[in-house]
């Protein structure tokens, strides 16, 4: 079977792995890839700037797949809440990558993104960069309708989706989102569909050119030319924004994003930044801030995702700007990482 392997940073290698010829477990299925995502993890790992990566390592943990086979007692076993009609082989699923160990006092809270054990697929151990794939049957969310691109972006979706929801958005509320890449799009279009007035804020004209456009959002300012806390202050009629979310993962614009919620509003970190963020606490304290970290997704985003597509309230027709098969991925790759590239999303055809 082919694959593609991260070797080290910067170098991708074609690689051939031994089929599948294991048994199934009684919880596992066997799935064909047909789609795999890639995102701002990937660009990180190629570059070599995320500390927590070993190589090498098969990247590839936004896929939309094929059922080829189920283990054992599959259905049985799929629980309460499923299988999906007609779920089954041949039938198409997203993939929830975040395996988690189900003991864990996250776990038992239901609260399996954030798993003291957990391991991403394509982060902490191999993902789909392959032709064939075993995954626990629990984490395929199918759809009969959704095409294999759709299901990819599941998993994207899924992490502005579980901030919206961490943020309890109200219909009418002014929400800032900071950061107009994939994440900020997702927690975008999920805030959107919360009923919230957005306003999105970046230093790259271009991108809120494009949010403008193509995911409706009123609202658009750009710190590169902008007092942004004046024109905070004139969309909202002074009151500033009641939920702030930092899509950036950057530690100066974290830090800033103290400055903008409103008196007794919250503010969600969605980015992820390696090192300490810094706040003054009077600042803080008078406005009452709630701050909320947001981490991956739960799996009931993926199921409630997958019906909104498929109810065509959630618009993916914005999100695929590049496309490559997988064996292109090797050369493909480093493009893609540019920005003056203006990719949003890379799908690799597998
Ligand atoms: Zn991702
Ligand atoms: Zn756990």
């Amino acid at each position: 079977m082919k694959a593609i392997r991260l070797e080290e940073p910067g170098r991708f290698t074609r690689i051939s792995l031994e089929p599948v010829t294991a048994v199934l477990q009684p919880d596992e299925a066997l799935v064909r890839v047909h789609r795999i995502g890639v995102c701002g993890t990937d660009i990180h790992a190629f570059r070599g700037d995320q500390p927590f990566f070993t190589y090498p390592r098969i990247l590839g943990h936004e896929l939309g797949v094929e059922v080829l086979e189920l283990g054992g007692s599959a259905f049985a076993s799929y629980g309460a809440t499923g299988p999906a009609e007609g779920f089954g082989p041949g039938g198409y699923c997203a993939v929830e990558p975040y395996l988690n160990c189900g003991a864990c006092i996250a776990c038992r809270q239901g609260k399996p993104n954030c798993c003291v054990r957990l391991s991403v697929l394509g982060v902490h151990v191999d993902g789909g960069m392959r032709e064939t794939l075993i995954v626990p049957i629990r984490k395929l969310h199918p759809s009969k309708n959704l095409t294999l691109d759709q299901l990819a972006l599941v998993e994207t979706l899924a992490i502005g989706c579980h901030a919206v929801d961490r943020a309890g958005l109200e219909k009418g509320e002014f929400v800032l989102v900071i950061g107009a890449g994939p994440i900020g799009l997702g927690v975008m279009q999920f805030a959107i569909e919360a009923g919230a007035q957005v306003i999105v804020l970046d230093i790259n004209a271009q991108r809120l050119e494009f949010c403008r456009r193509r995911l409706n959002v009123p609202y658009v300012i750009d710190a590169s030319r902008e007092n942004v806390l004046a024109a905070l202050a004139e969309i909202t009629t002074g009151d500033l924004p009641t939920a702030v979310f930092d899509a950036t993962g950057n530690g100066r614009s974290m830090a800033s994003a103290f400055e903008y919620p409103a008196n007794g509003g919250r503010l969600i970190l969605v980015g992820l930044f390696q090192g300490e963020i810094t706040f003054n606490d009077p600042n803080f304290h008078r406005r009452e801030l709630t701050i909320l970290a947001s981490r991956n997704a739960r799996p009931d985003d993926f199921t409630r995702i997958i019906a909104l597509i498929e109810a065509k309230r959630i618009d993916t027709s914005p999100w695929i700007t590049h496309r490559a098969r997988l064996s292109d991925v090797v050369t493909e790759f480093a493009l893609w990482t540019k920005a003056e590239i203006g990719v949003i999303k890379a799908m690799i055809e597998a």
